[in-house]
């Protein structure tokens, strides 16, 4: 009984032994093609390892209590399980097979030898085979764990376990049961070579858009780094069209690529911006695109079958990560439309509609908004805000990913395309069109366009997954959320298109008071005791200009760096005096989980102001900050002294302030890189000081929402809550609850 195997002599037939995936892998070594040195953990080993420690008859014991419809107890069980695997010993038998298994990859002997550091040995690829067909949708949904760039004995060892801990996460558990599968089962594992991909992408042997008339066409995606950015449709690829019989390059589209997954210096992964001239670059070189071509030709004609191939570059060389046959061409949502795109940008809020096309050139225009109608204008303000929420999509011309549109979209769940530069000049009015906002695209008329919706199963996680909201009236579809890091004031306090200031002037003060705490009440209400920050106003003097009263606002060059939060309140204090009246007649109803948060502070002495107004208004003068300038998060131990109930990144201007870059101008989104290394720092500085003072440590800005390597650092750093727009709180939760459990 062998716990590991060479692929030597093993093939598609061997699936019970090593799963899918390694049966495949196999096949393709064996029959010559340029595939990472592998070798295979076999599903005996789990089993050996399962027996030694008894592990079968403590889970099903785990399971008999299970409760599936209830996610605490699915989350309960997997915990439970999961902790005995990682915990239990592996049997030195099978520790030594696969210690002198890796010798062997990197040309070792398999004996010690003292001088080998682990330093010295390579990086490998851990990836889960699952060895039952049925588990089919579980593993193709992502279930099982794949571990990238390991790198020594003790840590392969404990990836290995972390795959075998993967047949339990409770999203396979709850597939199991409800498909009617055991729970008694077992899996292999891959031991890969790590390829240090410079590209990397995906090829079909057949146009998967046409398959019968695409059956003579090899199509080649290509992306730069890992291949991560292009699976998950983060990344407009390159498209090489390849003629199946001549060899010959048809056609080539070279895609806008944006980002790109790398590793870094410290081997971990990450997500970046590509480097300007890399944006528009072809890819692969021609010589490159027929010779992968070549390749995958042979593996269709092997296999008798088209084929959906995995391929990297390192160092020039091309190899082949993965193939499988291609079964599924209906699913892939995205190869189902036809004709190309006439504009893109960045799809800022996901979703997909079709609509007849309003442009809106200036504000006396909004009026012709109707319901379903969709939205094109250069930029939206917070007096935009009603006819959005009529629209059915918006395109605009301007912004980034931490634009007023973004942001608004987002909130009310509706599909938006930001930064395009050109919607209203190539979009005419009444035209119909398409928005498929999940991939930055719009296409002429009706285009079906398929979403994918993944089955939820809700998690708790041991990082509070908070939620940013603007509207009241959305409080009740985010209740699930641990908390709300952030309750924006601005679109509650402009909904009368008139300034706030414009009410102090009048001497209406009890007004805005009003509306404050009737906005921030029916928040409290619906989250208490689960806590609310509400961000004191923080408008820029171009933001409301166009409302009653905004016309007297200052006119400022770089109103993002100008005159609005706390240095703003502070000079005129009355808005923040109705802002904590407000919080007063909210303590007195009992809605005392409301908490008051200061932004773009820079100064512990503005705290201190802001703490003796409280005391003025008799509230309690208990304050959290927003960390949106480098000043306050390299002083952050002043404001922890001074006493602060939390602190939480802006990321949008911590970035612009950090990098010195205009958040709003598309033009500079792809050096908009809210996890550059200075911001890396920053964050794991202010975590860490705030640990000391047990202060909590959150982040509101667009970051966690977008990026999951940006939730993997924050929560490996220690962050105490993530709060992520309504849209994002499952995803970043079981993106969490993933990271956590490793
Ligand atoms: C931020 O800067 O990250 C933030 C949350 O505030 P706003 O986007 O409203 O400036
Ligand atoms: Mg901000």
């Amino acid at each position: 009984m062998a716990f590991v195997l060479e692929s030597k002599g093993l093939g598609k037939k061997d699936v019970p032994l090593i799963g899918g995936k390694g049966a495949n892998l196999a096949e393709l070594i064996n029959a010559g093609f340029p595939v990472p040195e592998a070798f295979f953990i076999t599903a005996q080993a789990y089993e050996e390892f399962a027996k030694y420690n008894e592990l079968k008859e403590k889970i099903l014991k785990i399971f008999k209590g299970i409760d599936y419809s209830d996610v605490n107890s699915l989350k309960t069980a997997s915990e439970e399980i999961k902790k005995m695997i990682i915990e239990s010993k592996v049997p030195e038998e099978v520790k030594d097979e696969i210690a002198d298994a890796y010798k062997r990859l990197y040309g070792g002997p398999p004996i010690d030898i003292e001088f080998i550091k682990p330093m010295d040995m390579p990086f490998v690829a851990v990836r889960s085979s699952g060895i039952m067909e049925d588990i089919k949708s579980a593993s193709s949904a992502g279930q099982y764990e794949t571990f990238l760039n390991i790198k020594g004995e003790d840590n392969l060892i404990s990836a290995v376990k972390k795959c075998w801990a993967s047949l339990y996460t409770p999203r396979v558990i709850y597939y199991r049961n409800k498909n009617k599968q055991s729970q008694d089962t077992s899996i292999s594992v891959v031991i890969q070579r790590m390829i240090s991909s410079e590209k990397s992408g995906v090829v079909f042997t057949i146009d998967p858009t046409n398959p019968v008339k695409g059956s003579n066409k090899i199509v080649i995606e290509a992306c730069w780094g890992l291949g991560e950015t292009l699976v998950q449709g983060k990344v407009e690829p390159d498209r090489y069209y390849v003629d199946k019989e001549t060899g010959d390059i048809l056609e080539k589209h070279i895609g806008k690529k944006l980002i790109e997954t790398v590793k870094n210096d410290y081997g971990i992964t990450i997500e970046r911006s590509v480097s300007r001239d890399k944006i528009d670059a072809q890819v692969l070189t021609d010589y490159e695109i027929v010779a992968l071509a070549a390749y995958c030709k042979k593996i269709e004609q092997h296999y008798n079958f088209p084929e959906d191939i995995e391929w990297a570059v390192e160092r020039g060389k091309i190899y082949i990560i993965q193939a499988r046959a291609v079964t599924t061409l209906e699913e892939k949502e995205t190869k189902k439309v036809e004709g190309e795109p006439i504009l893109e940008g960045y799809g800022a809020s996901p979703g997909v509609a079709t609509g007849f096309v309003k442009i809106i050139k200036n504000l006396s225009e909004l009026g012709k908004i109707q319901k379903g109608d969709i939205l094109v204008t250069e930029m939206t303000s917070p007096d935009y805000v009603p006819v959005m929420e009529k629209s059915s999509a918006i395109v605009t011309d301007a912004g980034g990913t931490t634009c007023h549109a973004a942001i608004v979209s987002r909130e009310l769940g509706i599909p938006c395309i930001v930064g395009t530069q050109k919607a209203t000049e190539v979009l005419k009015e009444g035209m119909k069109i398409t928005v498929d906002a999940t991939h930055g695209k719009v296409y002429a008329g009706e285009v079906a366009i398929e979403e994918k919706k993944e089955e939820e199963v809700e998690i708790k996680t041991k990082t509070q997954i908070k939620v940013n909201l603007a509207f009241p009236e959305t409080a009740e579809k985010a209740k699930h959320a641990d908390g709300v890091g952030l309750l924006r004031l601005e679109h509650m306090l402009t909904t009368s298109g008139m300034h706030p200031i414009e009410y102090i002037r009048q001497g209406r003060g009890e007004e805005l008071t009003k509306i404050i705490f009737d906005g921030v009440g029916k928040v409290a209400q619906v989250f208490y005791p689960k806590h609310v920050w509400v961000r004191s106003l923080d408008a820029r003097t171009d933001e409301f200009r166009h409302m009653k009263g905004g016309e007297n606002e200052p006119k400022e060059d770089n109103p993002m760096l100008g005159w609005h939060g706390i240095r703003r309140s502070l000079d005129e204090p009355e808005i923040l005096k109705c802002e904590l009246r407000a919080l007063k007649q909210l303590y007195e109803k009992g809605l005392n989980n409301v908490v008051w948060e200061l932004p773009f502070i820079i100064n512990v002495s503005e705290l201190r102001k802001a703490k003796e107004i409280a005391r003025e208004m008799e509230v309690p003068d208990k304050f959290g900050i927003m960390v949106e300038v480098p000043a306050c998060a390299l002083t952050i131990e002043e404001f922890c002294k001074e006493g602060i109930v939390f602190a939480s990144f802006g990321s949008n201007d911590l970035t612009q302030t950090t990098l010195g870059l205009d958040r709003n101008n598309e033009r500079l989104i792809n050096l908009f890189d809210e996890m550059h290394l200075s911001m890396q720092f920053l964050f794991k500085y202010v975590i860490d000081v705030c640990k000391k003072y047990g202060v909590e440590s959150s982040i509101c800005g667009e970051l966690p929402s977008n990026r999951r390597d940006a939730v993997e650092f924050l929560v490996k750093a220690g962050i105490d809550s993530l709060s992520v727009n309504l849209d994002a709180i499952e995803k970043v939760r079981e993106q969490v609850s993933e990271i956590e459990d490793q």
